[in-house]
């Protein structure tokens, strides 16, 4: 029995999180056994360079030295207290250094726990009930945010998974993302708006950036109308630069999510904001929200050391980053257009997202109207070739600082062989 069956029958759809089972692409899921660098080793033995860098976390790849050493530095003084360290402390004057909206942090293990309190927080400081969400933006699995569109450009939210009270779906509106009308439609009426909530780039969707004017834009009617604005940068925190999409695009959030980077690769999230929201938070206030393994000392060795690794050399690491994404994205061009095949990339950094079609990808429906059986196909290929791209089209590939030259160049021709027509 194959490690796959065995998997199937014991967990549901054989996986932990939905996207892993290839669902997106059909086949089978690869089983991986470790990792280093830029590479996957699979249990059948293969060596794949790999893309989904665990959807984020892992920006100076698998294994760096600095955080193993950490990691087995903060095992010889235990796994979890149930009391405060020196270490939580040092994590969070270091996240709020780089932030320029964040005054006080809190400490979680995920970022769908970190979404899901920035908006009990987010009503609590209001007094009001709603959210608006934008479609295609992704902010983990709590009732409120698993939602979808409803018919019509501005609708009340329907819910995207069985088992979503509508009487929770209700309170969530849900606007096509990179338009601002319809947010100012949905402030007005049926108003009421606690929050709106925004992966500033959006990374769960591919890769769709905001348009110029966008953030701002955002930051300007929900001040207008009274309603806080939450940056959810779960995936870009640290990741698009030192300080988050805060920082590149100058609008300043009230409440921001953070995860991914931040944990070094183990379990993390966290939230944080503005001092007088943030004191509302228990035991400082009285907003409830607690963890049993909250700030735990294996997480926070773990990140500590990713991001002291990312602040010693951030003049370096984002513009090696920048060019390695950069060179990705020209060949990946390149090779289309010599193979006559439609293809968009766009690009954050180091995210980077690959849409067959010709169009620009603004929105959800965007994605949904591009190739996707094309990316399939591209998908497998590239696999039999030892490149493992996150398997769907829905999900932003990540490149690490252990991404060189080499494996560039070797995903570019992977990719350029992947475009031939099929034989027969
Ligand atoms: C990954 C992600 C989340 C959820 O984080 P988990 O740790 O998987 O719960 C929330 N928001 C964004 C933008 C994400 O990319």
């Amino acid at each position: 029995m194959s490690l796959y069956q065995r998997a199937l029958a014991v967990l549901p759809g054989g996986v932990n999180s939905p996207v892993r089972a290839f669902r997106g692409v059909s086949g089978e899921p690869v089983f991986v056994r470790s990792a280093q660098g830029a590479y996957l080793e699979t249990e059948d033995g293969r060596r794949l360079i790999d893309y989904i860098g665990s959807y984020g976390p892992l920006i100076h790849g698998h294994r760096p030295s600095e955080v193993m050493a950490a990691l087995e530095r903060a095992l010889r003084h235990g796994t979890t207290f149930g009391a405060p360290t020196a270490a939580e402390v040092e994590l969070a004057e270091l996240i709020c250094s780089a932030f320029p909206a964040m005054d006080m942090v809190r400490l979680v293990n995920s970022g769908t726990e970190a979404t899901m309190s920035t908006l009990r927080l987010a009503r609590a400081a209001t007094g009001r009930r709603r959210l608006i969400k934008l479609a295609g933006c992704y902010h983990g699995h709590a009732d409120a945010f698993l939602v979808a569109a409803g018919s019509g450009a501005a609708t009340l939210g329907v819910p995207s998974s069985p088992g979503v009270p509508e009487t929770v779906t209700a309170d969530t509106l849900v606007a096509p993302y990179n338009d601002l009308g319809t947010v100012e439609t949905l402030l007005q009426s049926p108003g009421d708006v606690a929050a709106v909530i925004v992966e500033p780039v959006a990374g769960n969707m591919g890769l769709v950036p905001p348009e110029s004017g966008y953030l701002e834009g955002l930051r300007e009617l929900t001040r207008q109308y009274g309603s806080l604005l939450i940056f959810d940068e779960v995936m870009t925190g640290f990741r698009v630069d030192w300080g988050g999409v805060q920082t590149l695009s100058g609008v300043e959030p009230d409440l921001t999510t953070l995860g991914k980077v931040i944990g070094g690769g183990l379990p993390i999230g966290a939230y944080g904001g503005r001092r007088e929201l943030m004191r509302q938070i228990a035991p400082a206030g009285p907003v409830y929200q607690a963890g049993t393994l909250s700030g735990n000392p294996l997480a926070v060795a773990a990140g500590m050391a990713a991001l002291r690794l990312l602040e010693a050399e951030r003049e370096t690491i984002y513009p090696r980053l920048e060019s390695a994404s950069a060179r990705l994205e020209a060949g990946l061009l390149e090779a289309a257009a010599s193979r006559g095949v439609e293809l968009r990339v766009q690009r954050q950094g180091s995210m980077v997202g690959i849409f067959f079609t010709g169009r620009q990808v603004r929105r959800l429906e965007d994605v949904d109207a591009s190739d996707r059986e094309r990316f399939a196909r591209v998908f497998h290929r590239l696999l039999e070739a030892s490149v493992h791209l996150p398997p769907s089209p829905y999900e932003t590939l990540f490149v690490s600082t252990a991404h060189g030259d080499e494996e560039i160049d070797r995903t570019i021709q992977a990719f350029d062989r992947a475009l031939e027509p099929e034989a027969g």
